[in-house]
């Protein structure tokens, strides 16, 4: 089958590798209908998670069961499903309430990050565990919001709930990518009174407006706009969906007295420098995780179904996944209004 790997920095290509097949009786095999590159594949592109080369990268596919082991009850061959990015154990208790970031066997990991699952930007994908793992794309919910809840939906929903927002609150949402975009409509379901957006791409902040948050501009005074609208005071919550030390510091000196900083985009940094003596002088709560992915679709699913939620606008390109290294080039230079890209295993 064909997959994409990574090479090296930058050096992303389509490359013919083995067809997957069920790594133990508990797994399945999926073929890959949509999948697409998202922000924190960026780090493995930018070469930042370590020398490593030769691995499947992705982790964000929705397909159909086309190979399943003799231990798999749940699911058919024929099932289309949303596989979520992230695979905990199944077995203990964090995992089966869903909060796959906190198993306690300490075997939950990313698709596509060298971590031993494949990548899922590929024809086909393995997927352990997947009685646990998968959930069937329910008939309401198309293959464009079945792929954003596989990963960034959910990313900026869990931002948005740990920030904590009570109805009528002010949020800001530091970053205007898809996964800020996310972030930005969780804010608003969560009932936030005005959600400002800050970023400094003037098509990102473009798409914040039309879904009804302030545009601020960090490269033009964005930051004070918060504060000024905010009384001096700042926001309730700041989510942050950058993850850039920068964004982290910004976030944590715009909240306000006794505010919350909740921050989901990726940051691998050990030596962070964090602002102590702002955090405890104002009585900050900060969070940062990575995203149960599942524990969230009890709430998400209806939400997109019923269209309360509809987040798919933020696919702007697509491309074959034979033209994977493009896709790349295109997404990462943030040119021609990127948002999102999708990728068709099939071209
Ligand atoms: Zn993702
Ligand atoms: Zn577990």
């Amino acid at each position: 089958m064909r997959a994409l790997i990574y090479h090296g920095p930058r050096d992303i290509r389509c490359d013919e590798i083995d067809d997957p097949s069920p790594t133990d009786t508990d797994s399945v095999v999926v073929e890959v209908e949509a999948t697409a590159i998202c922000g924190s594949d960026l780090h493995n592109y930018h070469g930042d998670m370590g020398e490593a080369c030769g691995y499947g990268i992705g982790h964000e596919a929705v397909g159909t069961i086309v190979e399943k082991g003799s231990g798999v009850r749940r699911l058919s061959v024929g099932d289309r499903v949303i596989v979520p990015g992230i695979v905990g154990c199944g077995g203990c208790a964090p995992c089966l309430a869903g909060a796959v970031n906190s198993c306690e066997i300490g075997v939950s990991a990313v698709f596509g990050n060298n971590m031993g699952l494949g990548g899922a930007q590929a024809e086909a994908l393995a997927v352990p565990r997947a009685d646990f793992a998968l959930r069937t794309i329910p008939d309401d919910i198309s293959t464009d919001q079945a792929v954003l809840l596989t990963d960034i939906l959910p990313t900026g929903y869990y931002g948005a709930q740990r920030a904590e927002i009570e109805p009528g609150q002010d949020v800001a949402v530091i970053g205007a990518g898809p996964v800020g975009i996310m972030a930005i409509m969780s804010a608003q379901v969560l009932g936030a009174a005005r959600v400002f957006a800050l970023d400094s791409v003037a098509e990102r902040l473009a798409v914040a407006e039309g879904i009804g948050a302030i545009p601020c501009n960090v490269a033009d005074g964005g930051v004070d706009a918060v504060r000024s609208a905010t009384a001096g005071i700042g926001p309730h919550a700041v989510i942050e969906a950058v993850g850039s030390d920068e964004a982290i510091q910004t976030a944590i000196g715009l909240a306000r007295p006794g505010g919350v900083v909740s921050v989901v985009g990726a940051n691998f940094n050990l030596d962070f420098s964090f602002p102590m003596a702002i955090a405890m002088a104002r009585s900050l709560t900060f969070r940062i995780g990575i995203c149960p992915i599942p524990q969230t679709w009890p709430a998400l699913v209806p939400l997109v179904a019923s269209g309360s939620l509809a987040p798919e606008f933020v696919f702007t390109h697509r491309f074959g996944l034979s033209d994977g290294a493009r896709a790349y080039e295109l997404f990462d230079g943030r040119t021609d209004g990127v948002m999102k890209v999708m990728l068709d295993p099939r071209s």
